[in-house]
Parts: C-alpha cells; sequence; structure tokens
C-alpha cells in the first residue's frame, strides 16, 4: 500500500487535504493525525472492520482498547450507558484536552473498539486538524498513538512514517506535537474517580475541578506491585528502545560520576553508549552520545522531547543509554512512568 503524507498547516488548514483523510476515514480506511499529546492512528471507531485495522497495523495485541475522539461533548452522550456527572465537571474544565475519560459504553460501540471491555475510553483533543478531521468525517475516531506495538509515542510526522510506511494510506503531517506524552486516563466507571495512567493533567488539577477527591490505580505505582494494572496497556512493556536503558538517581554530581564510569566501562566492552542529559549536565558526560532533553526546570520541554530521544538513540544503534531522573514536581510523575516503562524499571540509586 501506498501512504501518502500530507503536510497540513494548523493555523490555515487545508480543505481538501482533511476533505480526503476524512472521506478515508468514512470509508472505514486508516488516517495517522496529530493531536496535542502525540500522533494518532484513527479510525471509524463505531465500525469493527475499521477498528480491527488498527490492531493489525499495529501489531497490538487485541485486549488492547482503543481511545475514542470526539470533537463535542454530545458524542460521549451518544456512545456511554449512562454519563457521570463528573464527566460533565471534567469535560468544562479540560476538553478539548489531554485528559481520557472511561465511562461505560453502549451497544453503539462495538467490541473491536474496547477490546472486549464494557467500558469505553473518550477523548476530546486539542488540535484543530485532529477535531477538523472528527468533524468531516462525520464519524467518532478511535485513535492508540500511531507507532508500532512497543515502540515509543510518535511526536512527530518523521516517527508515524517510519512505523506506518506502507501499511496506512494516509499521514496528516501537522509538525512536532506540544505536549509529547499520551493523555491523563481518569475511571468514572466507579465510585471514586481512580487515574489509570498519569498525563498532563495531574491528580490535584482533577481534584480541584472535581471538588473531591481522586485515587491512584495501585497497579500503575509500584514495578514490583502484585496489582495488575486497570487500563489493560499499562501491563506492556511499552515505549522501548532498542538499547538496554538504565536510570540513575541521586544528587546531580553523582549520578554525572556514576554515569561516566557506567559508560565508560561499555565502551571498554566494545559497546555504543548514549546518555540522556539536560542543558545543565550535558557537557559534563563523555559518551558516544550525549542528548539533552532540555532544561531542568523546564518540565514541558522534558516531556515534549522523551520520545524522539529515544527514538534518536535507536537509529544512531547505541547499544546502551544512560539517563538522569526527572521526577519534576508537575508532570513529573508522568514523565517517569513513561521512562521507568522504557527502562524496564532498572534504576540505580546512588
Ligand atoms: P494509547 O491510545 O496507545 O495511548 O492507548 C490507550 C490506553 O487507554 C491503553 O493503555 C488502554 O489500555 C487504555 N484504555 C482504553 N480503553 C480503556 C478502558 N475501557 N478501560 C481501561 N483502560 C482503557
Ligand atoms: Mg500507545
Amino acid at each position: 500500500m501506498h501512504t501518502k503524507l500530507i503536510q497540513i498547516d494548523s493555523a490555515n488548514i487545508d480543505r481538501n487535504a482533511i476533505k480526503e483523510a476524512a472521506d478515508l476515514i468514512a470509508a472505514g480506511e486508516l488516517v495517522a493525525f496529530p493531536t496535542e499529546t502525540v500522533y494518532g492512528l484513527g479510525a471509524d471507531a463505531l465500525s469493527p472492520e475499521a477498528s480491527k485495522k488498527i490492531y493489525a497495523a499495529k501489531g497490538r495485541p487485541s485486549d488492547n482498547p482503543l481511545i475514542v475522539h470526539i470533537s463535542k461533548f454530545e458524542d460521549l452522550v451518544a456512545i456511554a450507558r449512562e454519563v457521570p456527572p463528573q464527566a460533565k465537571k471534567l469535560a468544562d474544565a479540560f476538553w478539548p484536552g489531554p485528559l481520557t475519560m472511561i465511562v461505560w459504553k453502549n451497544e453503539k460501540v462495538p467490541c473491536e473498539t474496547t477490546g472486549g471491555m464494557d467500558t469505553v475510553a473518550v477523548r476530546m483533543p486539542n488540535h484543530p486538524v485532529a477535531l477538523r478531521l472528527i468533524e468531516e468525517s462525520g464519524c467518532l475516531i478511535a485513535a492508540p498513538s500511531a507507532n508500532t506495538s512497543g515502540k515509543p509515542s510518535p511526536t512527530e510526522a518523521s516517527h508515524v512514517a517510519l512505523d506506518m510506511d506502507g501499511r496506512i494510506p494516509m499521514i496528516l503531517d501537522g509538525g512536532a506535537v506540544g505536549i509529547g506524552i499520551e493523555s491523563t486516563i481518569i475511571d468514572l466507571s466507579e465510585k471514586t474517580p481512580m487515574i489509570l495512567r498519569p498525563g498532563y493533567i495531574t491528580k490535584e488539577m482533577l481534584e480541584e475541578a472535581l471538588g473531591g477527591e481522586v485515587c491512584i490505580d495501585p497497579g500503575i505505582i509500584a514495578a514490583d506491585s502484585m496489582k495488575k494494572p486497570k487500563a489493560p496497556g499499562m501491563k506492556y512493556k511499552h515505549y522501548a528502545p532498542k538499547a538496554d536503558l538504565v536510570l540513575v538517581e541521586g544528587k546531580t554530581d553523582r549520578v554525572v560520576a556514576e554515569i561516566n564510569r557506567l559508560a565508560a566501562k561499555k565502551q571498554e566492552a566494545g559497546l555504543r553508549v548514549g546518555v540522556i542529559a539536560t542543558d545543565e549536565t550535558r557537557d559534563r558526560y563523555q559518551a558516544d552520545l550525549v542528548f539533552s532533553i532540555g532544561a531542568r526546570e523546564d518540565e514541558d520541554a522534558i516531556a515534549r522531547h522523551l520520545y524522539k530521544l529515544l527514538r534518536e538513540f535507536d537509529d544512531q544503534n547505541v547499544d546502551a543509554i544512560y539517563s538522569e531522573s526527572f521526577a519534576t514536581p508537575r508532570i513529573g510523575q508522568a514523565i517517569m512512568n513513561r521512562l521507568l516503562k522504557a527502562a524496564g524499571h532498572q534504576v540505580i540509586q546512588i
């Protein structure tokens, strides 16, 4: 299959391009498109055949449900068995935006889209291209991240092309995304709202909007937790670079010294070593490749650059990667959740 790559300017959306993409979605085909979090791989959410194509293109396990993207609150009402009162509050506060809500589904939503679950994940993306595509297609769009299963989520159209070229008919290239990590997922299907995946919208922000308590799925916190995460996708080894990734945590000077020591050892053994540093520390490392993820105080930049860096190390064929740790105040939990998974929870405390 030939994959058409179309550049699209978010500030001045080309009608013909959107129409062509929307027609593909309406015809049950796949289109990759930008959102504010990461690139999505979209298909008609209410068509079982279209949803199945997403799993096939990504190599995604069929029990891992998709997020349904909508462009207006009524779309949620249309596919939910009931709309919990919290959903309206959260939509008013955060939609369009990087928040996915889990609600009980009605019979319109096929099991293929929800990985066999009776609940459905729904989000209204804050990206003009995504919203226009949903509206023009007349569909609700099921879209997981547009990467091959197990690879870092794509934050640029070129990443999508590397994974999906020849597998899907179209990629809309809207430039680099703004946030760079996937949406926060909150489960509203039970009494107490529960965060199933941390993201840009934090527990504190959710509690403020709801005026009540929000808990965090114990299954996503500790690596050694005996509890299974409630979002099926969180149990898979995700976001993995090809090289072995290890995090080093501690005071900056000691972290730099330890990473340099470990890197030298690997290099002696003939291996290529990469380091994920910050603007402040990049010049202090000796390795084959040293990338800065951004300034240590700039959490937004750290989130935005994480997946791109992991992909760059893959391109450059490094064998081992050492990274500093980024437990920053606001979205640090979301960043560390992704980084720890990429590292298979290999952490050295120093
Ligand atoms: P992705 O779109 O690639 O970010 O993946 C979607 C994430 O949402 C995965 O971790 C899924 O397991 C999770 N998810 C989607 N639908 C549900 C649901 N009904 N219940 C729990 N988790 C869900
Ligand atoms: Mg994904």
